[in-house]
């Protein structure tokens, strides 16, 4: 059962692009219900290794497990989304015309699980996550808004509340706080922290203020595997990190 062990395992992990190894003998292991930053110089392979686990990029060697059950290499990527493993792009990529509530709405129609059996007592499930979501990402007084006219930050936690409504086991999230202002980084650090615990999240980010305020662990990934791991504190005072960054 993934409660008791890793949510994800990579062991070994190695991918090449004509010859380059972007994933070099890659070792990750995330814990159920945690909350990971991964950070990295550019061309880290932090992009190369989401699309690795989220089937969008096959490995040459090494294993790839979702908790102890699921061996993800054998498996291809709308296998592995039915698995619960949801990925956010920096991008965000909701439905402008319509609202806020029907965005959340699709979101959840679109698991092709619930469709055949859509009932009564099933909307009234979905309109119940719905509220749930809504609340989790702050958008209870936007819910009837077109997601048009949203935020930056909004149109951002709207589709981290789109992947929510399928209840993913673990979230991958891609720069959430890229052209954010304080105060929305602030509230999406509290989404984000808020969310650990009952799903496992895995962030990579840039901004290094922001994965302080949330990370209790950080994994610092350099030419394709893992160079430091360990608190915040940890890592910036580990001189193989601080080379790497100010050779940047
Ligand atoms: P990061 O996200 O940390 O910036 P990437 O995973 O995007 O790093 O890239 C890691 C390395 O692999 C880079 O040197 C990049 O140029 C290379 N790379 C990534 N994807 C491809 C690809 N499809 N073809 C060739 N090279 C790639």
């Amino acid at each position: 059962d993934v409660r008791h062990g890793p949510i994800l395992y990579m062991e070994d992990v190695t991918v090449s692009f004509d010859g380059f190894k972007a994933i070099d003998n890659l070792n990750l292991t995330i814990d159920d219900g945690e909350l990971r930053c991964i950070i990295g110089p550019n061309g880290a392979g932090k992009t190369t290794m989401m699309d690795i686990i989220t089937g969008k990029t096959r490995p040459d060697t090494g294993k790839v497990w979702f908790g102890s059950r699921h061996d993800l290499l054998t498996m291809n990527e709308p296998e592995i989304a039915r698995l619960g493993i949801g990925r956010k792009f920096q991008k965000p990529t909701v439905f402008e015309a319509l609202t806020v509530f029907e965005n959340l709405e699709l979101a959840m129609s679109a698991d092709k699980r619930v469709l055949p059996t859509l009932t009564a007592r099933m909307n009234g499930a979905m309109r119940d996550r719905i509220d749930e979501v809504l609340e989790m990402t702050g958008l209870v007084a936007q819910r009837r808004q077109l997601a048009g006219i949203l935020s930056h930050g909004q149109k951002q936690w709207l589709e981290i509340g789109m992947l929510l409504m399928q209840r993913p086991r673990l979230l991958l999230v891609d720069e959430p706080v890229a052209g954010m202002t304080e105060q929305e980084m602030e509230r999406t650090a509290e989404l984000l922290t808020g969310l650990a615990g009952k799903q496992s999240v895995v962030v990579v980010e840039h901004d290094m203020g922001f994965v302080r305020s949330i990370a209790r662990k950080v994994t610092v990934l350099h030419q394709g595997s893992v160079l430091a791991e360990g608190s915040m504190d940890q890592v910036q005072g580990d001189p193989r990190v601080i080379e790497v960054y100010l050779g940047e």
